[in-house]
């Protein structure tokens, strides 16, 4: 049976999109946060922030929600009062935990775990988008696992069903050497195919890139 590791070589050609070196990490952070809830003018949103002098994790935790819903509103006018209270949760959680001073996640001493962990504390967070942070927002080696790759990974029989999030986790980044620029282009490559071929009812393994990797027998069942 082939490999992750083997797979992920062969179908990740796409180079991932980088984060702008020039934003700072809470910036980044709340970016990665408005494209996981799907604002499509990401750049107008923090332009807004901006301009509205909420530029720090303090101003931003002392700003009242609606104040700060109705910034993000000027750009992006259908995003959820949820996703400002969580980029507040956030700017709380560096004030709180990191002296206001979100450059410190930066430091290259710090370890990735307890950078997910961290995250992943604050409230509306969670594992799957503070993988999300580690990865694209602080380029570390994390993968933000959706339901979509779990069902690839174990219709090719790389993970039991049984698995949890952190099993599953871990074995996409060892299986991709721990860089973020592979895991970057695995979750685009995964979240491709589950959409395209992997779908929940029943795969449609004909054409699909992952096909040469199926396992002696074709997809598993997903009994679990
Ligand atoms: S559709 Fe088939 S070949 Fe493609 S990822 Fe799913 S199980 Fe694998």
């Amino acid at each position: 049976m082939s490999t992750l590791s083997e797979a992920l070589i062969a179908i990740t050609t796409h180079p991932p999109q980088r984060r702008e070196g020039d934003r700072d990490a809470l910036t980044r952070m709340i970016a990665v946060l408005l494209e996981e809830a799907g604002v499509s003018d990401v750049a107008g949103a923090i332009d807004a922030i901006h301009d509205a002098s909420l530029t720090g994790a303090r101003a931003i935790a002392d700003a009242s929600t609606i104040d700060f819903l109705n910034v993000l509103r000027s750009s992006a006018p259908r995003i959820p009062p949820r996703v400002a209270a969580t980029i507040k949760h956030l700017g709380q959680w560096v004030a709180d935990f990191e002296d206001g001073q979100a450059e410190r996640l930066d430091e290259p001493g710090r370890s990735t775990q307890s950078l997910r962990d961290g995250l992943a504390s604050i409230k509306g967070v969670g594992r799957r988008t503070a993988d999300a942070l580690v990865l694209h927002a602080l380029a570390r080696p994390a993968f933000p696992l959706d339901r979509g790759t779990y069902r690839i990974l174990v219709r090719h029989g790389w993970l039991d069903v049984t698995a949890d999030y952190d099993e599953a986790h871990d074995l996409v980044v060892h299986a991709a050497g721990g860089s973020p620029d592979a895991l970057a282009a695995a979750e685009q490559t995964f979240t491709d195919v589950a959409r395209r071929h992997c779908r929940v009812q029943a795969p449609r393994c004909a054409g699909c890139p992952l096909e040469p990797f199926l396992p002696e027998g074709g997809a598993l069942e997903i009994d679990g």
